[in-house]
């Protein structure tokens, strides 16, 4: 049995890279590390369904027929061609040489480009392009932080060895002695199981974060909270809070869907930020947002180094446009504008609204994915691709903007291709066919 070392999880916006793969007969056997969920990234579950030949079918209702990967692609490169306002969407579950390839396509075909965050920290980017992003690397927080928020995010469950690997536990040089040196402080209406570890547990009224957010503030600056309670929270324990926050010698503030999906949305992370500005007169206190998938913070760089826009971005005049709200591929669907869809490492079919879904059913759509998903079943073309991360390299961005290397660990099946292999091909094609 061969034994990988310093694998890099691709799964969520941890990016662990201490991974340790025990390969056998060219397969996934076990491995040390990583968490339930990332253990379930590299091996194989029985009866999961994985693509490993390109499928077609020109009516959705009937069956899929295998095609070879030449023909699939010319089909696809027709589709886009043809489409008034095709969508290219996802990118969040592969590595930065794909971005590339998809940002370049979809400047060809003259589409909307965008990526996952639209439907998770989207709000989040128009925050920070509203009042700044006061941001540090995990490493700070593991070395420096003795007081730690998680707002409106419960680790545990969706970042599983975040707490133990940078923001909790781990001894840093200047926190020695580990979760005894830090505060924890949780914000969110459940008692989940972070909230459970907490030194303080602020159980906010659901959608009423920017109240108790608003009030922090105003209790920082020396103005009297003008309630006995505010969102829930008694005005004593918010004095308190501040106290801790004012004396913290490092404090760190993460923050997610708790706050970007409920009432307010941008308007929470604007103020959120704002926050961790005002203190920054009194302590040291930077953020960081919980990022999702592994390489969805990947795609909204390599996007903003090549458009000048981080998602949402629409080439349907020959040029970069962006206008969240009017240019992204959520409203695209919604308007029923979007005549064509490709869509590639993500799950829209599983986690878009329902009337997205249902436009996504009705137009073409081409699915790069590995595996059978409540999107692959909607489409007319299905490609398969390796699995980056585990069967092909690449880069990907942490949560915290620090790139890491993905490794190969084990050889994909054959007759598929990477995900930037099998867009640099429909590039060509559509190329052709524009001549
Ligand atoms: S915490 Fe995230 S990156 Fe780390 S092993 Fe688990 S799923 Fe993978």
């Amino acid at each position: 049995m061969d034994v990988i070392k310093n694998v890099v999880c691709p799964f969520c916006g941890t990016l662990c890279d201490d991974i340790e793969c025990f390969v056998e007969s060219g397969h996934i056997v076990k491995t040390r590390n990583a968490c339930r969920i990332g253990h379930s990234k590299f091996t194989h579950k029985k009866g999961a369904v994985r693509y490993t030949e390109p499928l077609y079918r020109e009516n959705k209702k009937d069956d899929f027929k295998k095609i070879d990967f030449d023909t699939a692609i010319e089909k696809t490169a027709e589709i886009l061609v043809n489409a008034k306002k095709p969508l290219i969407y996802g990118f969040s579950a592969t590595e930065c040489h794909a971005h590339i390839e998809g940002m370049k396509l979809a400047e060809q075909i003259r589409g909307i480009v965008s990526n996952t965050a639209e439907v998770c920290h989207g709000p989040s980017v128009w925050a920070l392009q509203d009042v700044g992003y006061p941001i540090c690397t995990l490493g700070e927080v593991k070395n420096r932080a003795d007081v730690v928020i998680y707002w409106g995010s419960n680790p545990m469950h969706a970042h599983p060895r975040h707490m133990s690997r940078y923001g909790v536990f781990p001894r840093g040089f200047f926190r020695s002695r580990g979760r005894k040196d830090r505060i924890l402080i949780v914000v969110d209406p459940r008692e989940t199981a972070t909230a459970k570890l907490a030194d303080i547990h602020l159980k906010v009224d659901p959608h009423k974060d920017y109240e108790l957010i608003s009030a922090i503030r105003s209790a920082l600056k020396g103005f009297e909270v003008q309630s006995e309670t505010i969102a829930g929270i008694p005005k004593e324990t918010i004095y308190e809070t501040v106290e801790i926050l004012k004396n913290a010698q490092y404090g760190e503030l993460f923050f997610a869907m708790g706050v970007t999906h409920t009432v307010g949305k941008h308007r929470n992370i604007d103020t959120a930020i704002e926050l961790v500005i005002d203190l920054n007169a009194q302590t040291k206190f930077t953020l960081i947002p919980m990022r999702g998938h592994y390489n969805v913070n990947g795609f909204n760089q390599v996007c903003t180094w090549i458009s000048g826009f981080p998602l949402c971005v629409d080439y349907s005049r020959g040029f970069p446009e962006f206008n969240p709200g009017d240019t992204s591929v959520t409203d695209s669907l919604l308007r029923g504008e979007a005549d064509a869809m490709l869509n590639i490492a993500s799950d829209p079919g599983a986690h878009f609204p329902q009337n997205a879904v249902k436009r996504m059913s009705k137009i073409p759509l081409i699915c790069i994915d590995p595996h059978e998903t409540p999107t692959s079943v909607l489409a007319n073309i299905i490609l398969p691709p390796t699995i980056a991360g585990v069967e092909d390299t690449g880069t990907a961005y942490r949560m915290d903007g620090v790139p890491l290397e993905l490794k190969k660990v084990i050889d994909p099946p054959k007759s598929t291709l990477a995900d930037r292999e099998i867009l640099k091909r429909i590039s060509k094609k559509v190329g052709e066919l524009l001549k």
